[in-house]
This record gives structure tokens, C-alpha cells and sequence, in this order.
């Protein structure tokens, strides 16, 4: 037996015994070391995550050991891995694309279903990778970055160019990260002045707005008027998601990465005379994955800045509130297995 963390309905947590998961031929099976937690585990307990349906045990963040290989996997025992999460099937017109982050049957752990906040977990070998060169809570980073390094690629974002990120929580902050390794002049705008201040002094961002009256006189002055030719929005925030394309240039992409279980709705004109890219990004690739373990490799990434709390997996249901308060000033979270 082995113990998991479920999520029963909404706001109830608890730490259950279940059978170790027999390893299907094709499968590794791990030993999960580290989970990160994210928005999107916050929106499982809160009953907010679109896709889901309950029990569930959830985690998708995920670095481990690897206890049992498929001998022509270049994987065995004792290796250290991260996992891309997104189950994709491979035939699907997204996948025959190479767009496995938005398969039409994709299936995303711990959302779709049980995820990795568990001591094993078994699943197809070709969504674990080595974790070589870095630590295993790095490990446990890469999944959020990677989200926020596809983003940026989407938006096309240049070098030279200026970028507004929407929303300073981990995505938008690794939408801020790549963006400034990609030499963009990147501003950031936030309701909380704790998360600019991190983002000023651990992400390097050229400049930081507060939701506030005069948020986009500011933005005009750091865009000398012309404001962003990328702006990405990570809110999950309908105003908010309504609001970011007055800050696009004429010309300019608008990137939604967050989520909203809503409708969105511009005003055709002011959509139409920028000519607006508007674009949806969602998950990551194998290619993005890569990417960020490559730029951590090279230490680039201020990881341990940027993970600010840490629990057991028995003590998880408990803090998990506290997490979740603003107060607590929680940028990534790792639960330690
Ligand atoms: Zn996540
Ligand atoms: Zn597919």
C-alpha cells in the first residue's frame, strides 16, 4: 500500500492508503519525491477547475525515482526524472500536428486523472524524462516554467520588444522569466505589491504597475505611448482578461494563458484596428520541457528563489489553506515525499 492525497469533493483534502499501481507493461513506475502545487491544484479544491471531475488524486508537477523501466526506455532504477503530464493519444489532428499540449483527448495528471500526489505512480514511459544536471526540486519546477516558455513562444515574443505580463502568480512569473532571457523589455502588472517587488528583484523585469486608478497612465508612459506589442494575460480574472487587450500595440499579439470558466467579449473596433493576434496558450510541449531544463542546466533560473514553501505529503491537507492565502506570500510550493 501506499499513501495518496485525495480530493473527495471540493475543500476536502485527505490522506488515503491505496495499492501501489501495477506497472502496465510499457510503463515506468516511480517513486515520487517531489510535487510543486500550482493554480490549478488550488482550483480542484476550490471547485473551480473546468475539467474535472471528483474524487481526485491530484499533483501534476512531478519529480520521483525511477523504480521500474521498460528495458528500451534509457531509463533504470535509481534514475532521477521529471514527468511531462499531458497524456496525449497521438492520432488526433492536434497531435498529428505535434500539438500534444492540446491533444483532443488529452488527459492531464491529477486533472483528468489520479496524479502524482501519491508515493508511486505508474505511467507510459515516454512522459518521463532524466532529470540530469538538476536537483529534484528543480525537477519538480520545470512543469510551471515549461507552461510559461511555451506561452512566450507563442506570443512570438522579440528581443527589443515590450512585453506587459498580466498577472505576477508562478505562470505569469515564468512568463516574465523567458521573456527577459528572450531580451524583451517586459513590464509587469499586478494587484499585489509583494509579487511586483519579487518579480523586480528576483525576475529582473524592467517595470512593475500596481492595479491601481492611474495603472494605465503608467503603462503608457513605459511604452512610450505605443504600449505592448505582446501582452500575456495569467490572471484567470474575466476583468482582467477583458481589460489586458487595451494595453496591446497596434499591430500587437494578445496572449490568454490563464483560464476562465466564462465568455470573454471585446468591442470589435478596438480589437479590429490593431489588428489583433489574439491567442489561447495552453500546457506545454516535450520541446518546451527541454527548453527549460536547458536553461536551468545552465542556471539561468532562480529556482530556489522563486520556491518559498515546503510541506510533507501527510501534512499537505493542512497547510494547503494556509497556502492559499495571499497573506503567506506563496510564489512555488513543493510537497516532499
Ligand atoms: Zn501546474
Ligand atoms: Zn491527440
Amino acid at each position: 500500500m501506499m499513501k495518496a492525497i485525495v480530493c473527495d469533493h471540493p475543500g476536502q483534502l485527505r490522506v488515503v492508503e491505496l495499492p501501489i499501481p501495477e506497472n502496465k507493461p510499457g510503463n515506468v513506475l516511480l517513486r515520487i519525491r517531489r510535487v510543486g502545487v500550482c493554480g490549478t491544484d488550488m482550483h480542484i479544491y476550490k471547485g473551480t477547475q473546468p475539467f474535472l471531475s471528483y474524487p481526485r488524486v491530484m499533483g501534476h508537477e512531478l519529480a520521483g525515482e525511477v523504480v521500474e523501466a521498460p528495458a528500451d526506455s534509457g531509463l533504470v532504477p535509481g534514475d532521477a526524472v521529471f514527468v511531462m503530464p499531458y497524456l496525449s493519444c497521438g492520432k488526433c489532428i492536434a497531435c498529428r500536428k505535434g500539438k500534444t499540449n492540446c491533444c483532443s483527448n488529452i488527459q492531464v495528471l491529477g486533472v483528468h486523472c489520479d496524479g502524482g500526489m501519491a508515493e508511486y505512480l505508474s505511467l507510459p514511459a515516454g512522459y518521463v524524462f532524466r532529470a540530469e544536471g538538476i536537483t529534484l526540486d528543480q525537477a519538480a519546477m520545470i512543469e510551471f516554467l515549461a507552461i510559461g516558455a511555451h506561452a512566450v513562444k507563442r506570443g512570438d515574443v522579440k528581443a527589443g520588444q515590450r512585453i506587459l505580463v498580466v498577472g505576477a502568480g508562478p505562470i505569469g512569473m515564468a512568463v516574465m522569466l523567458f521573456s527577459r532571457l528572450a531580451g524583451a523589455d517586459v513590464t509587469a502588472l499586478d494587484m499585489r505589491e509583494d509579487r511586483l517587488e519579487v518579480c523586480s528583484s528576483v525576475l529582473g523585469v524592467n517595470h512593475v504597475v500596481a492595479v491601481g486608478e492611474d495603472d494605465k497612465a503608467l503603462l503608457a508612459v513605459y511604452s512610450d505611448d505605443e504600449f505592448f506589442d505582446v501582452v500575456f494575460d495569467a490572471t484567470g480574472n474575466i476583468h482582467a482578461m477583458k481589460r489586458g487587450l487595451e494595453f496591446v500595440a497596434q499591430g500587437g499579439n494578445y496572449v490568454l494563458v490563464s483560464i476562465v470558466q466564462d465568455t470573454i467579449s471585446f468591442f470589435d473596433p478596438e480589437f479590429h484596428k490593431r489588428e489583433t493576434s489574439l491567442l489561447g496558450s495552453r500546457n506545454a510541449t516535450i520541446a518546451d520541457f527541454e527548453f527549460v531544463l536547458d536553461t536551468m542546466r545552465a542556471g539561468r533560473i532562480p529556482t530556489a528563489l522563486l520556491n518559498t514553501h515546503r510541506a510533507s505529503l501527510e501534512d499537505f491537507p493542512a497547510v494547503l489553506g494556509d497556502w492559499m492565502n495571499p497573506d503567506h506570500g506563496v510564489i512555488k510550493a513543493i510537497v516532499e515525499c
